[in-house]
């Protein structure tokens, strides 16, 4: 897990969703991604609620 740059807490999960890429094209294989944003949860932080981090993890389709 990754910290705030600014304040050094510990980053929160704010959102995530799934993200299909390579599915126009008949030579790219579909590939699907999971897109997870992180936020600072420190109040007194400037960053507090925003998205610090956005992490972008592949998923093997045969996971599902
Ligand atoms: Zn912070």
């Amino acid at each position: 897990m990754q910290n705030c740059p600014q304040c050094k807490i510990e980053l929160r999960i704010g959102s995530s969703h799934y993200e299909v890429a390579g599915d126009k094209s008949a030579s790219t294989p579909t590939q699907l991604y999971r897109i997870t944003k992180k936020v600072c949860r420190n109040p007194q932080c400037a960053s507090f609620e925003q998205v610090v981090e956005t992490v972008k993890t592949p998923i093997e389709i045969g996971e599902f």
